[in-house]
């Protein structure tokens, strides 16, 4: 971490900055992917701002995933998770 922001990148691939903390390429993605398993649902934060989500909620070491930002929700509390994130402003990739 650095807090020299003056050569600030896309934050999520480091591209080149073109559309606020975003390059061209991922201004276009959607915050969240959200897949339905049946009893599991998976969720997986894109964006920073689904990143930064991810970090405020109170997960169990069980539900995280291998990849950063991706984790399994039981499909009871996942459907007011989804609405959670919405209500947030953040786009969830249908
Ligand atoms: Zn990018």
């Amino acid at each position: 971490m650095t807090d020299d922001l003056s050569e600030s990148r896309c934050c999520v691939c480091d591209g080149e900055l073109s559309h606020g903390e975003y390059c061209a390429t991922c201004a276009k993605l959607p915050d969240f992917s959200v897949t339905d398993h049946g009893t599991v649902w998976t969720f997986e934060a894109i964006s920073h701002a689904g990143h930064s989500f991810v970090a405020e909620l109170d997960l169990e070491p069980w539900q995280l995933l291998e990849k950063p930002g991706s984790f399994a929700v039981d499909h009871r509390p996942a459907r007011a998770l989804r609405e959670a994130i919405a209500s947030a402003g953040l786009i969830i990739e249908d």
